[in-house]
């Protein structure tokens, strides 16, 4: 079956050659293979199974919508309300009376186009910025204000007027100092250069960031650079769009990462874990003075997905019936134990970092201080034969990263800690 589909999939495609598997079946946090091999999927679909594979309520709450009715349009319908009216109670309190929800289509990237071209129409302005090392999806606008330079290094002709600035990425910092030399530099340049008549940029019609960049390696912005980026937009009347199809809806150990940073954002994405059991659904969350957008200005087709909406309301359901943000928060620092204990196995433990479930490893060679990419592959192809999936990112792919179900339990932690300690000591042997 393997050979079959990868002689005929397209060559991009990297998961069935990076790990050769095929799967037949997933059940909470667990996978199975064709042989009858049972793996712990610390995956979850790059964060998509916020309730781990095929949740009982989730499952029955969109095999009903199936019988019911499967596609909406663009119609508002009970389920699609009920969806509408949860998402925007998971806001802050503050923000509930005047956020707009613009349903997007199935994927991350449409989220983040539909934010663009909203706040694009609402300022009336053209350029974007963005920061290094982000990623925002694969469509050609949102590839266009992705950081990571190998993933788009050969399209030409991407969307102008797009700027890139240093992210906080302080383990290694874009502008070279020290942590004890930093006075938020990095945003302190953004600033400068937007209020600077001498900068360069025109005021831009929004800056676009990740909270926390997950494909980029796992890296938690400083709270001091949000802030700092969100009081220097408000004062200059940029929108500020945070793109939380990754950190959202629980990832982090809040609903959403920008409540741990004291910002209220103008727009959110939000996509990925919406309905918490991989049904598709995008939706942008945004203030209501960014509202411009007449009748049939933003359409898609597949923006009416019932099963979706009733999936992510039992989800939703679920996750403050059972104190799901709790257990994202307990089972978070249990596994940086796990992780920090890495560091005594060797010195190519560069960092160890994370938000809530959202958890990477840097490795690193400490004599040269470049990505140790073939160790982290080595660490992932090992855990893999042990019973582990787990996920590669950052530069050159040499953070191991971790995207847990949030409801996982204190056990698969252990197992999974277990297994990473085990597959790090092989991969260095
Ligand atoms: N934004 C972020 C932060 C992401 O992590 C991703 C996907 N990894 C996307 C956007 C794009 O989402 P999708 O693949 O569903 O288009």
């Amino acid at each position: 079956l393997l050979d079959r589909q990868a002689g005929r999939e397209s060559n991009s495609r990297s998961y069935p050659r990076k790990l050769p598997m095929a799967i037949r079946r997933g059940k909470g946090s667990y996978v199975e293979d064709l042989d009858g091999n049972v793996f712990l999927d610390f995956l979850s679909g790059a964060g998509v199974l916020s309730l781990g594979h095929n949740h009982p309520e989730p499952l029955a709450a969109a095999h009903r919508q199936l019988d019911e009715f499967v596609h909406g349009l663009d119609f508002p319908t009970p389920v699609k309300d009920e969806f509408t009216e949860l998402t925007i109670g998971m806001l802050p309190e503050p923000m509930r009376e005047r956020t707009r929800i613009h349903f997007c289509g199935p994927t991350g990237a449409n989220a983040v186009d539909a934010a663009l071209k909203l706040c694009k129409t609402a300022t009336g302005r053209e350029e974007i910025i963005t920061f290094q090392g982000g990623f925002h999806g694969a469509t050609l606008a949102a590839l266009s204000v992705t950081g990571l330079v190998e993933q788009k290094e050969p399209v030409r002709g991407r969307m102008p007027g797009v700027h890139f600035f240093p992210y906080s990425n302080c383990h290694n910092c874009p502008l070279g100092l020290k942590r004890d030399d930093c006075q938020v530099n990095c945003a302190a340049f953004l600033e400068k250069a937007l209020t600077d008549v001498n900068g360069g940029i025109t005021l831009p019609a929004a800056v676009i960031m990740e909270l926390v960049q997950g494909e980029g390696g796992v890296i938690p912005a400083e709270v001091e650079f949000v802030q700092r980026i969100r009081e220097v937009t408000r004062r200059l009347g940029i929108p500020l769009i945070v793109d939380e199809v990754q950190s959202g809806c629980g990832r982090t150990g809040t609903w959403f990462a920008f409540e741990q940073y004291g910002i209220e954002p103008d727009v959110v994405c939000a996509s990925k874990a919406l309905s918490g059991m991989g049904l598709p659904a995008s939706v942008i969350l945004y203030d209501e003075k960014l509202d411009v957008w007449k009748p049939g200005a933003h359409s898609g087709t597949f923006r009416g997905n019932q099963p979706a909406f009733a999936a992510g309301v039992a989800t939703m359901k679920v996750v403050k019936r059972e104190r799901v943000l709790e257990n994202v928060r307990a089972r978070a620092d249990q596994l940086m134990v796990h992780l920090q204990g890495l560091r005594e196995l060797t010195p190519y433990v560069a960092d160890v970092r994370g938000l809530g479930l959202m958890t990477g490893v840097e490795l690193t060679d400490p004599e040269t201080g470049l990505p140790a990419e073939a160790l982290a592959k080595r660490v992932q192809w090992e855990a893999v034969s042990r019973g582990l999936i787990i996920e590669l990112g950052g530069r050159d792919d040499c953070v191991v990263r971790m995207l847990p179900p949030l409801n996982c339990s204190a056990r698969e932690i252990d197992q999974a800690g277990r297994i990473i300690r085990e597959s790090l000591t092989a991969a260095l042997a």
